[in-house]
């Protein structure tokens, strides 16, 4: 067999010929149909690389294309001389070696996947600019407040100075504090919730500050989303999310479709797809926090004993996507806080009174004033005995004898 049947089309109508090829005095292809004949040198030809049983084109000069069944002599006609072409080549031949390459292929997409694009986000997270990430934030903060239901906060001006001040207290002294800052919302449709915005916002829910009994859970809850400040964890996690579309938009240096992932923040932020590694992260912050400002970490645990109370009690009465929706691993997590905890006890005596299960009428016999203060509003100077030597909770309503366990 010297001749091959093939398809030729000649760039210029949608016409097909049916055509026989063959090797004409070595250097020259000739093409015979129905009243049709062309000859061609090789060397002006081109021939599409053999892949399995797919159909080779051959291109000639002028636009005219050259469909045929892949076959033996075409390779004949069109040696390969590239090394790399060869080596490619003899690979494909190889039924191990192609077996090898898809393994490869599939180990490194991955590698791209779970080592890659995180150690690539966090290397474009760190050459961002800040007011990047800030704008970030705002465009974040005014999606929730239009779409998500955040409100203004219904909590008095005293109240929120209070915790404020708190917020003030915990942060004092991080790198970035001043950019840090607290706001608060309204959220009956997402419940008791912190979070952390892009850029050093932290946005608490007049849900959460109700539902806890002692502000040494809340100062937790917000050490924990200072931990993901610190860390720029939105921002990353975003870069980790929105990968393909950041990179598209450098690419094509449109940077409004990079806006997308805007999009994509409230939703996360939300539902909860930080990773674990920054939700570790973020607790490892809080608990070392916590203990450096004087309070137990195991407050933290108290914290989100009390948020799994609430989900459970949602749970029963219907869905609730809440903080522990966001956060995940609640049991290891109170454990860890529980462990660090103990620690503290044991490395700071004198602050047993920081302590989520401090009885100030066991410890201090503080039996009667710890009593009336539940029964009444207590006059500040009664209080000011009553938590000698603390410095939190003079704007609480159950600081002295928190909720027991
Ligand atoms: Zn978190």
């Amino acid at each position: 067999m010297t001749s091959l049947a093939a398809r030729y089309f000649d760039g210029q109508s949608s016409r097909v010929h049916d055509v026989d090829v063959e090797l004409h005095e070595g250097n020259t292809l000739r093409l015979r149909g129905a009243g049709f004949e062309r000859d061609e040198p090789l060397e002006n030809l081109s021939v599409s690389p053999r892949l399995a049983r797919i159909c080779r084109t051959i291109e000639l000069a002028d636009g005219a294309r050259l469909l045929l069944d892949d076959h033996p002599l075409i390779d004949q006609w069109f040696p390969l001389c590239n090394p790399l072409q060869l080596w490619v080549d003899r690979l494909e031949r190889h039924a191990h070696a192609v077996a090898a390459s898809i393994l490869v292929c599939l180990l490194s997409a991955a590698w791209l996947f779970f080592w890659g694009v995180p150690w690539m986000s966090d290397r474009i997270a760190e050459q961002m600019p800040e007011q990047v990430e800030t704008r970030l934030g705002e465009e974040v903060l005014a999606q929730l407040d239009r779409f998500a239901g955040l409100a203004p906060s219904t909590l008095d001006t005293e109240r929120q100075s209070g915790l404020l001040a708190r917020f003030a207290t915990l942060k004092a002294g991080m790198p970035g504090a001043e950019d840090h800052r607290l706001l608060f919302r309204n959220a009956a449709g997402i419940g008791p919730n912190a979070l952390a915005l892009p850029g050093g916002t932290v946005v608490i829910t007049d849900q959460l500050v109700s539902l806890v009994s002692d502000d040494r859970e809340i100062d937790a809850v917000l050490a924990h989303e200072l931990g993901h400040q610190q860390q720029h964890h939105a921002l990353r996690q975003t870069l980790r999310s929105s990968f393909v579309i950041v990179i598209a938009a450098m690419f094509a240096g449109d940077v409004s479709s990079a806006s997308a992932v805007v999009v994509a923040v409230p939703t996360f932020l939300l539902q909860g797809h930080y990773s674990r590694e920054f939700e570790s992260e973020a607790d490892a912050f809080a608990l070392r926090t916590l203990a450096e400002k004087g309070t137990s970490p195991a407050w933290f645990a108290q914290a989100m004993r009390t948020l799994e109370a609430y989900v459970s009690e949602q749970d029963e009465s219907g869905d609730s996507p809440g903080y522990l929706s966001s956060h995940p691993q609640t049991r290891e997590r109170i454990e860890e806080a529980e462990f660090a905890g103990e620690k503290f006890a044991i490395e700071h005596p004198e602050l047993y009174r920081e302590r989520p299960d401090y009885d100030a009428c066991a410890e201090d016999g503080l039996c009667e004033e710890a009593e009336l203060d539940e029964e009444i509003d207590c006059e500040v100077e009664d209080c000011e005995i009553d938590t000698s030597g603390l410095e939190q909770d003079t704007d609480t309503e159950a600081p002295v004898d928190p909720q027991p366990r």
